[in-house]
C-alpha cells in the first residue's frame, strides 16, 4: 500500500484526503487546526503531530495550503523543511494555488535534492473535492505527470497536463480570473432582476437555459435559497473564501503585468472583491460578493 503524507486539511484538503483513504491509500495527515485533524481522523486518516511526521517515509506528499508563502515555508524555508525530510524518489504534489514563479523555483530546488515537486492546482470547489470530481491542472515533466496521475485520479475526474513546472498555476490563474468575472456578472444580473420584481429561482433557471449560462448558475448560485447545499444557502460559510479569491486575482494581475496582457475585466473584478473584503467579508464564501450589490 502506498503511503501519502497530506498537509492542509481545510475546506478542500479535508475531503481530498478522505477520498484517498477510500481509494485504499494509507494517509498520514497534518493540519495546524485541531478541528481539521479531528475530521481527518473521523475519515480514517492517520493523524500526524507535525508536517514532518506526516511526510516521513511517504511515497507521495500532497499539500493543500492557502498561499505561496505557506508552501515555500513548508518545503524550503521553515524550521523543518520537508525537502530535508522527504525520502529520495518521493513525489511531492502541491495542489495549492500559488505564484507560477514560486512553483518553478521550488521545483528547481527539488530537482537538486533528487525529489519530484509538481504543481497541481485544482478547480471544482468544495463540492468537487467531496465528490472526487475535481479538475487537476498539472505543471510537470511528462514522466512526473504519469507518476502523479493514478493518485490524482482518486480525487478528481479531469487530470490535465498544462505543460512544464508552473504551467498548472498559470492555467489556474486564467481560470479563476474568469470565475471571478463570471460570479460578479451573475450577481449583477440576478440583483437587477430581483430589484425589478423577478423571482431569483425563475430568473436563474431562465439564464441557465439561455446564453447567460455559466458555472455559478449551474452549481454555485449566489442568492440564498435558490440552491441547496451551496455556501449562499449556508450564510456563505465554507466554500471558497473571499480572501482566497482576492489572492488568486492578485496572482492573475501579476501575470497580466509580467506578460503585458490586457485584463480590464479581471482588474475590475479584483477591485470589487477588494472592496467586499475591506468590509470585513474576507472569511465568507466568494459568492457573498452579491451583498455588495444589494
Ligand atoms: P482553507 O483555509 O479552508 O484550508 C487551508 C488549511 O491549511 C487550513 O486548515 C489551515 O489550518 C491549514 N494550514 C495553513 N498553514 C499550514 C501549515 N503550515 N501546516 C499545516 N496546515 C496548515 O483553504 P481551502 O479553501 O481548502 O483552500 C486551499 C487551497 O486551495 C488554496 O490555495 C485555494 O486557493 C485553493 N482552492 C480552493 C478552492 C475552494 O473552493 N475552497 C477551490 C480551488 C482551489
Amino acid at each position: 500500500m502506498q503511503t501519502i503524507g497530506f498537509i492542509g486539511l481545510g475546506n478542500m484538503g479535508g475531503p481530498m484526503a478522505a477520498n484517498l483513504v477510500r481509494a485504499g491509500y494509507l494517509v498520514k495527515a497534518f493540519d495546524l487546526s485541531a478541528d481539521a485533524l479531528a475530521q481527518a481522523e473521523a475519515a480514517s486518516c492517520v493523524v500526524a503531530m507535525s508536517a514532518s511526521e506526516a511526510a516521513q517515509d511517504a511515497d507521495v506528499i500532497i499539500s493543500m495550503l492557502p498561499a505561496g508563502k505557506h508552501v515555500n515555508s513548508l518545503y524550503v524555508t521553515g524550521q523543518t523543511p520537508l525537502f530535508d525530510v522527504a525520502k529520495k524518489g518521493a513525489l511531492i504534489i502541491d495542489c495549492s494555488t500559488i505564484e507560477a514563479d514560486m512553483a518553478r523555483s521550488i521545483s528547481a530546488l527539488a530537482i537538486e535534492r533528487g525529489i519530484d515537486f509538481i504543481d497541481a492546482p485544482v478547480s471544482g470547489g468544495v463540492g468537487g473535492a467531496q465528490a472526487g470530481t475535481l479538475s487537476f491542472i498539472v505543471g510537470a515533466s511528462e514522466a512526473q505527470f504519469e507518476k502523479a496521475k493514478p493518485v490524482l485520479e482518486s480525487m478528481g475526474k479531469n487530470i490535465f497536463h498544462a505543460g512544464e513546472h508552473g504551467a498548472g498555476q498559470i492555467a489556474k490563474a486564467c481560470n479563476n480570473m474568469l470565475l471571478a468575472i463570471l460570479m460578479a456578472g451573475t450577481c449583477e444580473a440576478l440583483n437587477m432582476g430581483m430589484k425589478n420584481g423577478l423571482d431569483p429561482k425563475v430568473l436563474s433557471e431562465i439564464m441557465k437555459q439561455s446564453s447567460g449560462n455559466n458555472w455559478a448558475l449551474q452549481v454555485y448560485n449566489p442568492v440564498p435559497g435558490v440552491m441547496d447545499n451551496v455556501p449562499s444557502s449556508n450564510d456563505y460559510q465554507g466554500g471558497f473564501q473571499v480572501d482566497l479569491m482576492f489572492k488568486d486575482l492578485g496572482l492573475a494581475m501579476e501575470l497580466s503585468q509580467s506578460s503585458a496582457s490586457a485584463t480590464p475585466m479581471g482588474s475590475a473584478a479584483k477591485g470589487l472583491f477588494n472592496l467586499h473584503k475591506s468590509h470585513g467579508n474576507g472569511a465568507l464564501d466568494f459568492s457573498s460578493v452579491i451583498r455588495l450589490y444589494s
